[in-house]
C-alpha cells in the first residue's frame, strides 16, 4: 500500500498504476485515489511532499 499524499488515504499501487493515478516528482512515485487528488498534487507538489514524514 502507498499513501495518497493529498488526502492521506491508503492506495493500492497496482490499482493506481492501472488507472494512471500516479505522478513522478523528484525521483519518487506518488499514488492517488482519484484524478482530482492527482490534479491537486500536479499543480503544487511541494505542498504535499514531505507532509507524510512530518505526521508520523
Ligand atoms: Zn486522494
Amino acid at each position: 500500500m502507498a499513501r495518497d499524499p493529498v488526502c492521506e488515504m491508503d492506495v493500492d499501487e497496482q490499482q493506481a498504476t492501472s488507472k494512471r493515478l500516479t505522478s513522478r516528482y523528484r525521483g519518487q512515485t506518488y499514488y492517488f485515489c482519484c484524478p482530482s487528488c492527482k490534479e491537486h498534487f500536479d499543480q503544487d507538489p511541494d505542498r504535499y511532499v514531505g507532509r507524510q514524514y512530518e505526521q508520523h
